[in-house]
């Protein structure tokens, strides 16, 4: 049994997660969330003080806003959308018929106008564009969201459904990179205060096929993504609980977000994978919460 598997077991044996029978989708018991919970508290203690606007959206987005996103020609592969019986009596009579016979009684179902969040904050910028131009600072934001990939694995840190929390920064190159640069340093130190071991690296996002090798390699060679590593099945293969990305005015130029002055913006987002830092910590300090370390304990509790 490798590593991931074994350590998934023990997360179910233990009731830390709960098995539904589908690979990355879990339940979590009231331990596990309460760390969540806890490290939140951390994120909040860490950030507060630059004043972000907080904005919680369902894990759902307009699908015109995910369309125009682009997020189908980079990532079709991780997508999931949302989609209803919308037919009349005959049509029910039908699908009841093609669910008794065992038949594919989804072929019949019809788009809604939602799709999965893919990432946190993909409905902020259509948002924060609809308002007009940024404020003379630019804007920040605090965002939370479960977020849906399909990419189904018994690695309990690669989950189909998982949340992340965000901060989001708009405004000149300055302000953004700057602001990344700082949360890849309070990054490192709040993992540092919980007892975790980390790294950052330059990454890339999976893009899809043949293209997308070259997208990646652009992402990287301009330093656009860096992730904080921590070992949570493997030493080797570590996994990514932090991502610091630079969209340059991509997204800026896409939805129309200016800064006062008229000049498209950039921003720049910073995602903590929750699930993922709670698996660290589970991986690190056991899976009984009451034996962790008294400092990791302190921080988290205190
Ligand atoms: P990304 O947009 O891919 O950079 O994701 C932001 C953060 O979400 C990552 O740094 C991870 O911590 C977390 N994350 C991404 N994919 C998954 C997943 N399949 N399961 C759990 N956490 C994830
Ligand atoms: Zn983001």
């Amino acid at each position: 049994m490798d590593m991931q598997t074994s350590f998934l077991d023990r997360l179910f044996e233990k009731g830390l997660l709960i098995d539904t029978g589908v690979d990355g989708l879990y339940g979590r018991s009231g331990q596990f969330e309460d760390v969540i919970t806890a490290f939140e508290r951390l994120i909040d203690r860490t950030g507060g003080i630059d004043g972000a606007e907080a904005i919680r959206f369902p894990p759902g987005i307009n699908r015109a806003h995910f369309e125009k996103s682009g997020y189908m020609k980079s990532f079709p592969q991780l997508a999931g959308t949302v989609h209803s019986f919308c037919g009349c009596e005959l049509d029910h009579i039908n699908l009841l018929k093609c669910m008794d016979e065992g038949d594919d009684w989804t072929k019949e179902q019809k788009a809604t106008d939602i799709v999965l969040t893919p990432a946190a904050c993909y409905p902020l910028y259509p948002t924060i564009a609809k308002r007009g131009n940024l404020p003379k600072d630019g804007g920040l934001y605090d965002i939370q969201s479960y977020c849906f990939r399909h990419e189904p694995s018994k690695d309990p840190a690669r989950q189909q459904l998982f949340r992340m929390r965000e901060y989001v920064r708009m405004g000149t190159e300055k302000d953004v990179t700057d602001f990344r640069q700082t949360w890849m340093d309070r990054g490192v130190k709040m993992m540092e205060t919980v007892g975790l071991d980390v790294e950052i690296d330059v990454a890339n996002d999976p893009f899809f096929g043949r293209a997308g090798k070259m997208l990646a390699n652009n992402q990287r060679d301009q330093n656009l993504k860096f992730e904080l590593l921590i070992p949570v099945t493997s030493a080797a293969n570590k996994t990514a609980c932090m991502s610091f990305n630079y969209h340059q005015d991509a997204f800026g130029t896409k939805w129309g977000l200016n800064l006062d002055n008229g000049q498209v913006a950039h921003t720049a987002c910073v995602g903590f994978g929750l699930e993922r830092i709670a698996l660290a910590l589970f991986a690190k300090h056991g899976l009984d919460v009451q034996e962790w370390p008294a400092t990791v304990r302190e921080t988290l509790w205190g």
